[in-house]
């Protein structure tokens, strides 16, 4: 079912965004190389405690971190670890939820760890473009699919694997709520977009196959050619004409 927001709701989910939003900024400064993903999901889990929300990942059908942490072929759900220690060249997505007052943001950002090869910096531009076209067809009147579409039409030239086992979501009281929004796909099908609906939109685009494994650990996801692979993920509110992206930092402080 999918759910319709009302304006009180939509401003709680607007301030779980933004504290989302501002766990990015803090952890941009740490990504470099020599820091474990252990440190990240530390520092991240304490920053969002401090602003009066609640990792949303941590112990999410038994995820043990507060972050999901994915690093070169690991496409999502990366576990942090003390072992993973971040070098120069790799890239590194990493996945914040926070719950404040009992609603939910939910923002991914993929990162550059020092200086990265061309084709990785291309990888990046190219899934951060590939976002902003999905989020540009959101409005009233249109449907899920015509973001599912514009996403994969902007990619398909470059040639990447999109992921297509994972989705973005509807989002509100529950991390993930209908509907679904694939990165693919034909236009004009699926829901209609409602003024009221919140979704994530958050493409997972690989350098080479489409196709993922799931390790041992039942989360870390790797792409099956072991190639690189880039996630974008913005939390999304519909409006009356158009869309307000809530995972950002507003201007009012
Ligand atoms: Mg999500
Ligand atoms: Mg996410």
């Amino acid at each position: 079912m999918i759910t319709i927001k009302s304006k009180r709701e939509i401003e709680l989910l607007r301030t779980a965004g933004e504290i989302v939003a501002k766990t990015h900024q803090v952890l941009k400064e740490y990504i470099k190389p020599g820091v474990s993903t252990h440190q990240l999901n530390n520092i991240a889990h304490d920053f969002i405690i401090s602003q009066g929300a609640i990792p949303s990942f941590k112990d999410y059908n038994g995820f043990p971190g507060s972050i999901c942490a994915s690093i070169n072929e690991v496409v999502v759900h990366g576990i942090p670890s003390k072992k993973q220690v971040l070098k120069e060249g790799d890239i590194i997505a990493i996945d914040i939820g926070a719950c404040y007052k009992g609603y939910h943001g939910d923002s991914g950002w993929s990162y550059a760890v020092g200086t990265i090869s061309d084709e990785d910096k291309k990888l990046l531009e190219v899934t951060e473009q590939s976002l902003y076209e999905g989020i540009k067809m959101v409005k009233p009147g249109n449907r899920i699919s015509d973001i599912s579409h514009a996403i994969e039409s902007y990619i398909k030239p470059f040639g990447y694997g999109i992921v297509e086992d994972f989705t973005g979501h509807g989002i509100g009281r529950d991390l993930h709520e209908d509907p679904a929004i694939p990165n693919f796909g034909k236009p004009h099908e699926g829901p209609i977009l409602k003024e009221g609906m919140v979704i994530c939109i958050e493409p997972m685009v690989n350098i080479g196959t489409k196709r993922i494994r799931i390790l041992k650990d039942n989360w870390t996801t790797i792409t099956q050619d072991k190639k690189k692979s880039a996630h974008f993920e913005h939390q999304v509110a519909v409006t009356n004409d158009g869309y307000d992206i809530l995972t950002v930092v507003s201007n009012k402080e």
